[in-house]
């Protein structure tokens, strides 16, 4: 063939080929210039500020894009629960929560946008993907990575639910402080028992670690650590059957002894569950295929896409093997290399980039904050004045608290004209926490007229704190 034929014979198949994906693309109804005529545009949407969700966003700002991450119910995601995290390369040792807040704050630098909110709902079927937050925005993505995380699992036996809050707890980190001279239980043998007990032995009296194996799941270089503290010992073979206490608080466990098969009594005051992670991708179960334990699929080799293209994930959301922050963050960092590779496949070009300008999501309007008081008196005198008050009380570092935040503030300022909203540190104001019997936090309470006249111990949804106050207003 010469040289001429050959050319246009290579042009006849790039054109080809440009036209099968032009077509492909267009039945899948990916087209940039629908972005134009939207409001609230980001080039890639990150839901999930853990890890994975942090390396994605400091590459997507490296590559230029204009990256918004939702840090979610759980901002920072588990890396938040962990004290020293001895195997991130280059750091022998850093706490958790430090390392986290240092991947945000290099994101940040880098102008990536953190909102305090959290995606409720997706539409995926059309194109920008549209998501809609629990704040009320909806958001309309180029391109989006899931980066969501595991939530904690739960036993499932008598008297866990009923006395969740009331002595059962799966956050050390947030309640230990509340169980000083007391007598606990971690169930768990994995790196998250030890952490979780570990946290708790400046204030518990004895911890007693429940093993269901006759060996533990965790690190050997954590299991050591669990010798250098005295107040803490592992029972193997054993599993809680039951919850048991006085409706006002745990009193006990029956636990059964799986080698000896003998049922046991016992007497204890607090139960903290650290048995492993489910995935936390409920609000893409119906756009996005995934396995049966709702881990997301991966599709495509190396890659982190997803069924659907233009939609990627990363971390524990779709690891169901690895799960360590070292591998989330590395699949963070693929999923922002293939998101990229995936907006200048659809023809986001810098001057592309420059007609959406106008068109991209600004954060301003989510800044919203509650009061704190922070003396006891200050907190009586308000009570005391007979006005409807109500209080997110809180512990720092509390993950399950941070959840709460903006659901409070939000309804906070709903609720601006009829009620007083303000947030109180139960460890700061220990004295105040023991009077009002707080063993869990987040906890909400909400007085009129100077009495206490509802009071609870769970992480609120925005309906349920607003059904909560709207029975005693007026
Ligand atoms: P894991 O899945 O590693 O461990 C769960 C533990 O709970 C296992 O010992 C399991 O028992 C036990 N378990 C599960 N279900 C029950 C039940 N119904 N009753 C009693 N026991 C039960 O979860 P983790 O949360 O501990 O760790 C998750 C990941 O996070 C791991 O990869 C871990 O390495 C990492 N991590 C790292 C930390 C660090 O480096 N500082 C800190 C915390 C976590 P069995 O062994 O019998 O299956």
């Amino acid at each position: 063939m010469s040289n001429r034929k050959a050319f246009f014979a290579l042009v006849f198949i790039i054109s080809c080929a440009g036209g099968i994906i032009g077509v492909s693309r267009a039945r899948r109804g990916i087209d940039i210039n629908k972005a134009l005529d939207k409001n609230n545009v980001v080039h890639v949407a990150i839901i999930g500020s853990g890890p994975a969700g942090l390396s994605a966003a400091v590459y997507g700002a490296r590559f230029k894009r204009n990256v918004l991450v939702f840090k979610g119910p759980k901002p920072g995601g588990l890396l938040t629960e962990t004290s020293e995290v001895e195997n991130w390369p280059g750091n022998k040792t850093i706490l958790g929560p430090v390392l986290i807040a240092d991947m945000e704050q290099h994101a940040r630098s880098l102008g990536v946008t953190c909102v305090q909110d959290t995606v409720e709902s997706v539409d995926f079927n059309q194109f920008p993907f549209v998501l809609h937050t629990q704040q009320g925005d909806t958001i309309y993505a180029l391109s989006v990575i899931i980066a969501t995380g595991g939530a904690p699992l739960f036993l499932g036996v008598k008297g866990e639910q009923e006395y969740w809050g009331k002595g059962v707890t799966s956050c050390a980190k947030c309640d230990a402080p509340f169980y000083k001279g007391e007598d606990v239980v971690v169930v768990g043998g994995g790196d998250s028992a030890v952490e979780e007990a570990i946290q708790l032995a400046p204030y518990a009296r004895k911890i007693t670690v429940l093993v269901r194996k006759d060996r533990m799941k965790a690190a050997q270089s954590m299991q050591d650590r669990l010798r250098q503290y005295p107040s803490i010992t592992v029972l193997y073979n054993v599993e809680i059957k039951e919850i048991t206490g006085d409706t006002n608080q745990v009193t006990g466990v029956s636990l059964w002894d799986n080698k000896d098969k003998v049922l046991k009594q016992m007497p204890l005051n607090g139960v903290f569950l650290a048995i492993g992670h489910k995935p936390n991708t409920d609000v893409f179960k119906s756009s996005l295929k995934m396995d049966a334990n709702g881990y997301i699929k991966l599709v495509d080799g190396r890659t982190q896409k997803t069924s659907i293209p233009g939609v990627f994930a990363a971390g524990d959301a779709e690891d169901n093997y690895y799960r360590q922050a070292i591998v989330a963050s590395g699949s963070g960092v693929r999923a922002a290399i293939d998101a990229d590779a995936f907006l200048t496949e659809i023809g986001l070009s810098l001057s592309v980039q420059e007609q959406l300008r106008p068109h991209l999501f600004s954060a301003a309007s989510l800044e919203t904050t509650v009061k704190e008081v922070a003396t006891v008196a200050a907190f009586d005198e308000l009570v005391a004045s007979g006005a409807l008050v109500v209080v997110d009380f809180f512990t720092p570092d509390c993950p399950s608290c941070n959840e709460l935040e903006p659901i409070f503030n939000l309804v906070a300022r709903d609720y601006a004209h009829v009620a007083e909203f303000i947030k109180v540190d139960a460890q700061e104001l220990i004295d105040l926490s023991e009077r009002l019997h707080i063993t869990k936090v987040p906890c909400v309470m909400i007085f009129k007229e100077g009495n206490l006249v509802a009071s609870y111990r769970k992480v609120l949804s925005k309906e349920e704190l607003k059904e909560a106050v709207d029975i005693f207003v007026g």
